[in-house]
């Protein structure tokens, strides 16, 4: 037997959720609502999708180690120069790629509890120490908490969702910048905002490329185009960087051809068509608030949320709930970190599968026969 290293035999699995086929042969439900992994079911880009045809003619050459093009359309979108930019396999892949090259056993990283696994899970992987700060009864982030946590100890990267994912909260501009404040010097900062194009309508959500700059230190912003562009089988996401020399560093420790033609050709090509995108978001978003009051009519009390999911207190073991809703053809993502096993997070979806979970979750808590 090969021993693997004690960081990584520690590690706990990454709770992906299970495939819709998975689910109809082991439930045998004939329609599958996919509400535990927050995709957009809006799809892409019609103009964008046209694309697949011209990859064909170019699938034998490598794609664009550097996704340059991609690169400076996202200067161009985002305001923030193009070698300040790198493309992931996802930005799952640029989380691993940042701990990767950052953290060394030992040092120690602050995120938030309830967390998005991955922001645990490759620190543990590098031997590093998570200290993850709880969110407040009312499910907002806990910025005395936060702060005092940054302070107590060396710090190397403080990393966390904006808006959060599971919780949906956000945090506004002035309270990132006392928090970021009150990190060392030498913390890289890390705001993922996987979400942040559903976010942009909330008012005081903070872009943090905008704000981050006002304080001279290092910092990383992570998006991605698996959500509101609805790319998500493609698998691209990129970083946004304070400097060139994070940027060189990340690029030290990527495989060479990271993202692939398909995935540069189609995020370039959804850039073009935004306005199929916002459309997207303004649907999801009157959506989620038909989806809330519902909830809130069942007895509920689901967070407000500034994302494309629900996070809610479900007062019984989620994870039990979650294999019964299984059986309604129902895929939710229930919570497992301590304090959180009664929460759980749902995507929102189309509205006939959101009216799917809602009978289905009516009838698993005893409220319908
Ligand atoms: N960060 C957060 C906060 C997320 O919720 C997700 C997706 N669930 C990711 C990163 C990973 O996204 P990608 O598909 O770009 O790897």
């Amino acid at each position: 037997r090969v021993l693997a290293r004690p960081e990584v035999a520690a590690l706990p699995v990454y709770n992906a959720g299970l495939s819709e086929d998975e689910v109809r042969q082991k439930y045998n439900a004939s329609h599958i609502s996919k509400l535990g992994s927050n995709e957009n079911p809006y799809g892409p880009s019609p103009a964008a999708l046209k694309q697949w045809e011209n990859l064909t003619r170019q699938l034998f050459r490598y794609p664009d180690a550097t996704a340059s093009t991609l690169r400076h359309a996202l200067a161009q979108a985002t305001g923030t120069p193009a070698d300040h930019i790198m493309l992931g396999n996802g930005s799952e892949q640029i989380i691993r790629l940042i701990c990767e090259a950052y953290l060394s056993p030992g040092d120690r990283v602050v995120t938030v509890l309830p967390s998005f696994g991955l922001h645990v899970i490759w620190p543990e992987m590098m031997g590093a120490r998570v200290d993850a700060v709880p969110i407040t009864a009312e499910g907002q982030f806990d910025l005395p908490a936060m702060k005092r946590a940054v302070q107590a100890a060396p710090l190397k990267i403080l990393m966390f969702s904006n808006p959060s994912n599971p919780v949906g909260c956000m945090m506004n501009a002035t309270d990132m910048l006392e928090l970021v404040a009150c990190c060392p010097q030498d913390t890289l900062i890390v705001i993922d905002e996987a979400y942040y194009e559903y976010a942009l309508g909330s008012p005081d959500y903070p872009d943090a490329t905008k704000i981050l700059p006002r304080q001279a230190r290092p910092w990383l912003v992570l998006r991605t185009f698996s959500k509101a562009y609805a790319l998500a089988g493609l698998r691209i996401g990129y970083a946004l960087a304070s400097d060139t020399s994070v940027i060189g560093t990340l690029n030290k420790v990527r495989d060479p051809f990271n993202t692939n033609m398909a995935a540069q050709d189609m995020a370039l090509a959804c850039l073009h068509d935004r306005t199929h995108m916002h459309d997207s978001v303004a649907t999801t978003v009157a959506e989620r608030a038909r989806f809330m009051n519902e909830l809130t009519r069942q007895g509920y009390a689901p967070v407000p949320s500034h994302t494309n999911f629900i996070f809610l207190d479900v007062g019984q073991n989620a994870s039990a709930l979650a294999e019964r809703l299984l059986r309604h053809g129902v895929i939710i993502k229930p919570w497992r970190e301590k304090g959180f096993e009664t929460c759980l997070r749902v995507s929102v979806g189309l509205p006939a599968d959101n009216d799917r979970f809602l009978r289905a979750l009516s009838i698993e808590t005893g409220q319908t026969d």
